[in-house]
């Protein structure tokens, strides 16, 4: 599990929402609860937003800052007795453009003349630049670079001062992969885009209240029970009334990102009926048939390759070791390592145990490989260790192409995969064998028809144009 400390990964989260409605419940409390299971999707900023919701609104109450969700909010007792019954919550991992400036950190609050608006969102706007753009002329202003305040000002020119009507005539306009969940102070409204890209899921809290959350898991930490999944293209609106819902775009099928399978989802959580670790172990044991390595020991990247690589070892009739441990208190401190510890294959996040791999065959279980970095210190520690051989065993396909929906993937040229075969990445790598799951292997193994998921980094191919620039 990730428990909010980055793994030294390349491919990173691109944020967690959530957001409910509670009469009588500590929501604000709760919503950090949530936050704290969402985590591992972004670990820049962290925000809530609360009001008391009702027909005339009070105002809302919004913190939010850079940091982590307990560095943002150290004071639990404050949040316990924040009045409302409604609130809206965000973490986020600062991409592209946004960078990582506060300014950035969601929800965004913005007055206009029918009141105020607290948004928050989780993906990537393909035509932002171009609705932007068409606002500028119109003389709108930005604070920020978020796709959250792209919206509100979108939401703020329809004349009509009901915010569901409002972003139901605005939804049309806004295309590529977004799961929106914002607040007018008196209710809370959810989005997903008609393609499904970004996970977002319904449950019930307490005794007639709903909330929304990008995972499940978020649902466990504030004891809400699971409904079901936002369909594609659907706006939920969660007020004092109950629940209510409307299929405001055409749905296009579902093609909810692969990689939420393979790495950025908590193992805790379900997705499309799917359990998270049992795919990632499903994974592991089709990459052990489809890619057998004569070798000793199995070992996985903490912590989202272990489920994979204890499938592996399964499969295998391998032992499986602890033979990486993290230091999970590195967190997102940025410390340089000197040019000779970094050949020598140190690093502070990971660290090879020495007397299990020395003399041994080591297949590592990595969940992918990107820039192919991280990839190269791992062997290099390996190594460094004693390990006599070391093979690598990735559980999903190479990544061949960027994402456009909102993850943050380099350009396709720094993509390991884009240009080279596995047999020339083994050899730049320095490893003895390498082998990828196949991408028939990989659906097979999170068991949802290919068509309920989006796999365009792995083969270039994608559900909805693109532009050919990853703004
Ligand atoms: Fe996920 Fe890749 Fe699709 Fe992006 S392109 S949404 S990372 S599967």
């Amino acid at each position: 599990m990730h428990h909010g400390v980055a793994r030294p990964a390349e491919i990173k989260e691109a944020c967690g929402v959530c957001g409910g409605w509670a009469e009588g419940s500590p929501i604000a409390y709760l919503t950090c609860f949530a936050l704290y299971a969402l985590q591992h999707r972004g670990q820049e900023s962290a925000g809530i937003a609360v009001a008391r919701g009702g027909e005339t609104g009070s105002g809302i109450w919004l913190r939010r800052d850079s940091g982590l969700v307990a560095e943002v909010f150290p004071d639990l007792g404050e949040l316990r007795n924040r009045p409302g019954s409604l609130a809206v919550g965000h973490v986020r991992y600062g991409y592209g453009r946004e960078g990582k400036d506060p300014e950035n950190a969601q929800p965004l609050l913005l007055r206009y003349r029918h009141g105020e608006l607290a948004v928050a969102h989780n993906g990537h706007l393909l035509n932002g630049a171009a609705l932007r753009e068409e606002l500028e002329e119109q003389g709108a202003i930005f604070q920020t670079g978020t796709d959250s305040e792209l919206l509100a000002h979108l939401i703020a020119r329809q004349g009509d001062a009901a915010v569901e009507e409002a972003l139901a005539a605005v939804a049309p306009r806004l295309q590529g992969a977004f799961a929106f969940i914002l607040t007018d102070g008196r209710k809370v409204v959810g989005l997903r885009d008609r393609h499904g890209f970004r996970p977002l899921s319904l449950a019930a809290l307490g005794d007639s209240g709903f909330y929304l959350a990008s995972e499940t898991c978020a649902f466990d930490a504030i004891g809400a029970g699971f409904i079901r999944e936002v369909v594609p293209g659907e706006m939920v609106i969660l007020d004092d009334a109950g629940l209510r819902s409307r299929q405001v775009l055409e749905r296009a099928g579902t093609s909810l990102c692969l990689f939420e399978y393979i790495y950025f989802a908590r193992p805790d959580s379900n997705l499309q009926g799917r359990n998270v670790h049992l795919a990632r172990r499903e994974l592991g044991r089709r990459l052990a048939r489809e890619h057998p390595a004569d070798a000793d020991i199995v070992t996985g990247v903490p912590d989202s390759s272990i489920a994979a690589a204890s499938g592996f070892a399964e499969q295998a009739g391998l032992p499986y070791e602890m033979a990486l441990v993290k230091n999970r208190y590195i967190g997102r401190t940025f410390i340089q390592p000197t040019r000779r510890m970094r050949e020598e294959g140190v690093d502070l996040k990971l660290n090879a145990v020495q007397k299990i791999v020395e003399g041994k065959r080591v297949v590592i279980v990595d969940d992918s490989i990107v820039r192919g970095t991280t990839s190269l210190k791992l062997v290099r520690m390996m190594r460094r260790a004693g390990a006599r051989e070391v093979h690598l065993r990735i559980s999903s396909p190479p990544v061949i192409a960027s994402c456009y929906y909102g993850i943050d993937t380099p350009d396709s040229r720094e993509l390991l995969a884009s240009s080279r075969t596995p047999a020339e990445i083994a050899g730049f790598l320095h490893a003895d064998s390498i082998g990828y799951l196949s991408l028939a292997g990989t659906i097979k193994a999170v068991g949802l028809p290919e068509a309920q998921l989006c796999r365009a980094c792995f083969t270039g191919r994608y559900p909805v144009a693109c532009g050919g620039h990853h703004a």
